[in-house]
């Protein structure tokens, strides 16, 4: 008998994607039109690496045009390929039509190891790229519009928009690239936003009376325990506001080069330093080094975080992962033979699809105030300001009861750029994680947290198709 092979990164998608079709009515062509990449531009270019040239493989593909422009990060790593850019771009898509962000999905991918290159070859590497998409029409503020993933961040996004700036410009142009430095027409909170989000979603379901009775655990944040695969942008910062914010613990943290693990809880500020000082989380005072690092998925814990890659649980661990939650901060973490071991354990997966979607959330706000030409707040802070002080002064007349000039502070204050990220981040988790539950609810066929995410997104995708008459 042939041996069973555990699906791809894509592959799993595409099951995902099928076994929530299944339960939908839409017409089959329709579906057939959502499941597919659209385009894809896979690049070859030459750069001078010292005094050699090095031939670069890179990638961009576009997912879905129903939206436009199309929307989704550019990775660096020695293992993109051209099943992983079309994986990451398809959820792209499914990810923002579930929190409502107006943008067909892509994602872009150039396959070198940031750690291989210095700063100015990475910069060459990188205005080079952009120039090669430039050329192919596939960045632009209307266009496609790339942002940070794994291996990127604000340096490389600074260097994208100023490449663009120079071969097209416009006014618009800063709009052709989101997460840029704040100081370079990016928005405050871009670089937590993921990360935050995971926190959102994570603090949602663990409000979740109903699904936390199904797992026999015991409702809110405060005092659960983490094991986080992945210290970058993303893992940094759920960790961190996971602990600061909602109490949690993290007990265990994997990176590159190994796991570290003390029941006692880890502050990843100090683990951040440490690794600086000696180029390792591993030897951290207090905690103890795992024999691998793969074993920060095994450890016993409430929530278990992958922050890293995809297809990190797999058929052969699944059985062995403790945790009763899994919080899908990375793209496609677990495979989809991997899922369905979960599942009949019964645990609780919360699909990367909608857990990190404070990125390409924020990614929005980013790209709408570049259109805008304006930062939030500008127009109103003031204006509520001294509305809130009206208020607090009557009622202190009113009341004979003078209030400290601290207090009224506090409660006259207008709200900065950054306080009204945060809301419109935290509203859109928690309304995307309502209609979720709200499909789950109503449906008694849909009983885990991917296929209602995929069923809302379907939902929306053909919508949009049905009301440009594309299938009537
Ligand atoms: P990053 O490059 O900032 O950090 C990833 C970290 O994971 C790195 O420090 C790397 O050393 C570590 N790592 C790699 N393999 C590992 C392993 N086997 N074990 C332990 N650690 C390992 O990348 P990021 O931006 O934080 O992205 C992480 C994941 O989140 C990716 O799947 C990405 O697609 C997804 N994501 C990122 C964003 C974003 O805004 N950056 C948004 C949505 C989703």
């Amino acid at each position: 008998m042939a041996k069973h092979k555990e699906p791809n990164f894509y592959e799993s998608v595409q099951r995902n994607f099928d076994r929530a079709a299944a339960l939908t009515s839409l017409p089959k062509g329709l579906l057939a039109q959502i499941r597919e990449v659209n385009s894809v531009y896979q690049m070859r270019f030459p750069v001078k690496i010292g005094k050699e040239y090095k031939v670069i493989e890179a990638y961009r593909a576009q997912h879905s045009h129903h939206r436009s422009p199309t929307k989704g990060g550019i990775r660096y790593s020695q293992k993109v390929n051209q099943q992983e850019v079309m994986a990451l771009a398809s959820l792209m898509t499914y990810k923002c039509a579930l929190v409502d962000v107006p943008f067909g999905g892509a994602k872009g991918g150039v396959k070198i190891s940031p750690r291989d290159y210095t700063a100015a070859q990475l910069e060459s590497i990188t205005r080079r790229y952009t120039t090669e998409l430039i050329k192919k029409n596939f960045i632009g503020p209307g266009v496609d519009v790339p942002a940070p993933d794994y291996g990127t961040g604000a340096r490389e996004m600074a260097w994208i928009f100023d490449t663009y700036s120079v071969f097209v410009g416009g006014i618009d142009a800063a709009a052709c690239v989101t997460g840029k430095p704040v100081q370079q027409n990016g928005i405050r909170g871009r670089g937590e936003a993921t990360g935050r989000g995971v926190y959102y979603g994570i603090r949602e379901v663990l409000a979740d009376r109903e699904l936390m009775d199904s797992i026999n655990m015991t409702t809110g944040t405060e005092g659960k325990t983490i094991a986080l695969q992945g210290l970058g942008n993303v893992g940094y910062h759920a960790g961190t506001i996971c602990t600061k914010e909602g109490g949690m613990k993290v007990i265990s943290v994997a990176e590159y080069e190994g796991a570290i693990y003390t029941e006692s809880g880890i502050d990843l500020d100090k683990l951040v330093k440490h690794r600086k000082r000696s180029g390792s989380i591993l030897n951290f005072p207090g905690a103890e080094n795992l024999e691998q690092r793969k074993m920060t998925l095994e450890v016993d814990c409430d929530v278990l975080i992958p922050a890293a890659l995809e297809n990190q649980i797999r058929k052969d661990n699944a059985k062995k992962i403790k945790a009763k939650i899994i919080a899908e901060a990375a793209n496609g973490p677990t495979t989809a033979d991997a899922e369905e071991i979960l599942l009949k354990k019964n645990k609780i997966i919360i699909p990367d699809m909608y857990l990190n979607a404070g990125g390409v959330t924020v990614s929005y706000f980013e790209w709408l105030k570049n259109l805008s030409h304006m930062r939030f707040g500008r127009m109103d802070k003031r204006f509520d300001e001294n509305t809130y002080l009206n208020i607090v002064n009557l009622i202190e007349r009113k009341t004979s009861k003078p209030i400290s000039a601290h207090e009224k502070m506090m409660v006259a204050r207008g709200a900065e750029e950054i306080d009204l990220v945060r809301s419109g981040l935290e509203e859109t988790m928690v309304t995307a994680y309502n209609q979720i539950r709200g499909i789950m609810k109503r449906r008694k066929k849909v009983t885990d947290l991917r296929t209602a995410a995929f069923i809302s997104a379907l939902n929306k995708i053909s919508s949009d198709y049905i009301s440009m008459g594309v299938f009537p």
